[in-house]
């Protein structure tokens, strides 16, 4: 027993170590075990700073894919486990030095770089990005703003289902313009955590700085808009934001998953402002740009697959670019494990085991319907009832907010699943379930799970 003290001791340290191992536990239950041996195991955690957990990874390919896969999972666990709110900062070490299994949580020397600045991730650019005819629209309006800030389309509006490029865009016109222009700042930030930073500085009467920090962008990117739908008092601040930046010749562009018309809820004053510019929609890939976008992402990731195998993953897993690069991801870590090269085989029987099994690479609606009714303990009958009482529109809300997230089907098609309803009683239920579970904790964490358990890539 050394009487040394020691910094990795610190309390703090402590309950982070602890915390980190009860969640790599339970993730080990939890996710698939090939991905869970290449992505989470070799993970280490410090800590950085107060709130930040700093998370070493081995090499850059399983950094980004923790980055991009896991990250709010990862922060919600081990923030609740720590019981309190942190945000992870993934980092990439070099492959070579093999993770040591039980190295003690350390305190890292604070981090240089500020917190606010704004660090797209690494390979969302455009030039990773494939043009097809579902995206072309809005490719090539990203890439005009980047060039001529402010000048082309302002605002820029992209819309699509979840999954299809989005976010991927919106990076890329952060890289592009740290290029073109160097001294401009780029400010990113989500519906959520514009509330989230909104509310907090509301209570702590910080509003003022607040407002500096947003208003300070030369160039503003929104992801997900459509969160701060019904929320009064934040789409109030959206919209001075918006007119103050505007109003100064300054690029905007936000993302949403539904065009403008279609936010609920959302403010007369604002929705017009947003198809004040270029509206640009991105719809599902054809067979062609899905099977572009697989060879593009295996050459990124340095995964060898011919192109036949490519076309054959291409045309069975025929859900959005996320489903499809989890696809790749399995079948690179089938292969992996059975230290082989990437075979058609290994291919048939990713899609056998992960896609086929649900009839199609997305999740169908009997299975929502099924495995909400279960949950819930409600009927499926009775979900696509017609009842009002509280538990039954529960979970038919969130069976409806699990069928767009996972399906990306159209309102309408939805409406016609659930009992032949409306599209727009379909939008509030998918827009109620969106802003319940950034405040609820327990319904954000069952969705998650039940996401878990239809969506075969984690
Ligand atoms: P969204 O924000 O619309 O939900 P993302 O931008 O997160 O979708 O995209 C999901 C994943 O699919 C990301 O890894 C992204 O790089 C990839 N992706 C989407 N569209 C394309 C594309 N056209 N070319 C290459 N990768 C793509
Ligand atoms: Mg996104």
């Amino acid at each position: 027993m050394s009487e040394q003290y020691s910094l990795e001791d610190s309390e703090a340290a402590i309950i982070l170590r602890k915390s980190w191992q009860d969640m790599t536990q339970s993730l080990r239950d939890t996710l698939q075990q090939s991905i869970f041996e290449r992505f989470v195991q070799p993970l280490e955690a410090t800590l950085a700073e107060d709130d930040v957990v700093q998370v070493r990874a081995p090499g850059k390919f399983v950094a980004e894919w923790v980055g991009d896969k896991l990250l709010p999972l990862l922060e919600q666990d081990l923030g609740a486990r720590m019981e309190r709110p942190i945000r992870i900062r993934i980092v990439a070490k070099p492959i070579e030095r093999a993770p040591l299994a039980d190295q003690p949580v350390a305190i890292a020397p604070p981090s240089v770089e500020s917190s606010q600045a704004f660090v797209p991730m690494e390979r969302y650019r455009f030039e990773n990005f494939v043009i097809g005819h579902s995206n072309r629209l809005a490719y090539s309006g990203a890439r005009a703003v980047a060039e001529e800030l402010g000048r082309k389309y302002n605002p820029l509006f992209i819309y699509g289902s979840p999954g299809l490029g989005k976010t991927h865009l919106l990076h890329s016109i952060a890289h592009a313009v740290r290029v073109n222009h160097p001294g401009i700042t780029v400010a990113y930030v989500t519906g959520q955590r514009f509330i989230e930073e909104f509310l907090l500085a509301l209570q702590n009467n910080q509003i003022e700085q607040f407002r500096r920090r947003q208003r300070s962008a030369g160039v503003w990117l929104v992801d997900d808009i459509q969160l701060v739908a019904g929320k009064e008092r934040t789409q109030e601040e959206v919209f001075h934001t918006f007119n103050h930046l505007y109003s100064l010749g300054k690029q905007i562009v936000l993302c949403s998953d539904r065009r403008p018309r279609e936010l609920f809820l959302m403010d007369e004053r604002l929705r017009s402002r947003f198809e004040s510019g270029l509206v640009a929609d991105i719809k599902h890939p054809d067979t062609e740009t899905r099977c572009a976008i697989l060879l593009r992402m295996a050459e990124r990731d340095g995964i060898a697959i011919e192109h036949e195998i490519a076309m054959f993953l291409a045309q069975n897993v025929t859900s959005n670019v996320r489903v499809l690069e989890g696809a790749l991801i399995k079948v690179a870590a089938e292969a992996s494990v059975a230290d082989s090269p990437v075979t058609l085989d290994i291919a048939q029987h990713v899609v056998e085991t992960y896609y086929r099994a649900a009839g199609t690479a997305k999740p169908g609606h009997p299975q929502i319907l099924d495995i909400v009714s279960r949950q819930f303990n409600i009927p499926i009958d009775e979900i696509k009832g017609q009842s009002r009482k509280a538990p039954i529109t529960h979970a038919r809300h969130v069976a409806v907010y699990l069928a767009r997230e996972l399906t990306g089907d159209s309102w309408k098609h939805l409406g016609a699943v659930f009992g032949d309803r409306d599209h727009t009683s379909m939008m509030h239920a998918y827009q109620k379930i969106s802003e319940l579970i950034i405040t609820n904790r327990d319904l954000e964490a069952t969705i998650r799970r039940l996401m878990r358990d239809l969506q075969p890539e984690l």
